[in-house]
């Protein structure tokens, strides 16, 4: 982002001559120095950064060593990572449908869906990756209890909200693991790829720094379990500690956009602007509303020269990556129908007020 980049090159700029002036490339004094702030941030004991917010979901199945005839609990509509992970760890993932209002996996239909997979007999529930879409954390009150009585883990998907609060939690402290990405689009981004994992567990965090680096034991040449190469690069770890300074005035920033453009929009009868529940702060990696004649008003849009994005248009069980799950339509209806219906307006915390009165004039000549 060009904007903010403006405001913090010269810090930058030397943050990555200090790493080269050191030439610590890899795991270098600065991932260490990141991984302090980000578990201060975060409000947990450990901060693991890895390479990806893919790897960051998939390195906790792997320490929870989940496999074939096992059985991980999330949403449909979310980005593929999030169901990709339970796939390649050899599960099978089990989708729940979501909130209409939240956008966020039922906490309802997920207690459904774990005793139906129980009483079948052939997957052993293990886990739920509840996933904070859009940066608006799911319902933890109501998940964590369900996953106690069933004896499952809670991975949080956080890769969308970090930065946001649930009844006074920090993202990132909500499940009993949580992984974030520091993709350059995510709230907090890196410039490259990048994520992390956050646990109040410290032989669950041993367990991740091991798998970050190839299933290391005492030294790296010990191999103690098959593992990846999953580093957080020091480049990246130097950039984002001076992202990461600013992060919480931007949040702010995003923060007031939303509510400016929920205030504007309220009034418009073809737009249901988002719902945030009560005790919640979105981190809003999106500002998402659902429209009927969703088309109509993109297009719209467009002609003002104001970009949508649409997040997502096909739900996770009706890809052809998930054929093999056997799903057909009308199978989560919720899901289904927000991806006909939604669409994101323009959100970054460097829009200015002439940009956002653009775009809600816009709307409102429609
Ligand atoms: C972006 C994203 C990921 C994956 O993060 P990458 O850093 O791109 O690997 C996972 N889950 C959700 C919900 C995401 O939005």
């Amino acid at each position: 982002m060009a904007a903010q980049l403006d405001r913090i090159r010269p810090q930058i700029e030397k943050r990555i001559q200090n790493v080269l002036d050191h030439g610590k490339y890899i795991l270098g004094p600065e991932i260490r120095e990141l991984e302090d702030k980000l578990a201060d941030f975060a409000n947990v004991k450990h901060a693991i950064t890895c390479s990806s917010g893919t790897d960051a979901l998939l390195m906790p199945l792997m320490a929870y060593d989940i496999g074939p005839g096992d059985a991980v609990f999330t949403t449909p509509f979310t980005f593929i990572a999030t169901a990709e992970v339970i796939a390649l760890s050899g599960a099978v993932p089990v989708f729940v449908d979501i909130d209409c209002q939240t956008f966020n996996i039922d906490p309802e239909k997920l207690d459904d869906a774990i005793t139906k997979i129980k009483s079948e007999g052939k997957l052993m529930p293990r886990g739920i990756i509840p996933v904070d879409l859009f940066g608006l954390p799911a319902d933890y009150d109501a998940i964590t209890p369900i996953a106690d009585k069933h004896a499952m883990f809670v991975l949080e998907d956080a890769a969308q909200s970090f930065g946001g609060l649930y009844k006074g939690r920090s993202v990132g402290s909500l499940g009993h693991v949580a992984a974030t990405s520091f993709f350059p689009a995510k709230p907090l981004g890196c410039y490259g790829d990048g994520g992390a994992v956050f646990t109040n567990d410290t032989n669950l965090a041993e367990k991740l720094e091991s798998i970050r680096v190839h299933g290391k034991g005492s030294d790296k040449y010990d191999n103690i379990r098959i593992g990846l190469n999953a580093r957080f690069d020091t480049i990246q770890a130097a950039i984002l500690l001076e992202k990461l300074a600013i992060f919480p005035d931007e949040i702010m920033a995003r923060n007031r956009i939303a509510a400016e453009y929920t205030e504007s929009i309220s009034n418009l009868s073809f737009l249901k602007p988002p719902a945030i529940p009560r005790q919640c702060t979105s981190a809003w990696a999106q500002y998402s509303v659902l429209a009927d004649n969703r088309a109509d008003i993109q297009g719209e849009l467009k002609k003002s020269g104001i970009p949508s994005v649409i997040y997502y248009p096909k739900p996770l069980h009706l890809q052809t990556a998930f054929s093999f799950l056997n799903h057909k339509e009308g199978e989560f209806p919720i899901s289904e129908s927000t991806a006909r219906k939604i669409f994101s307006l323009p959100m970054h915390p460097y829009l200015s007020d002439s940009e956002i009165r653009r775009i809600v004039s816009a709307l409102n000549s429609i």
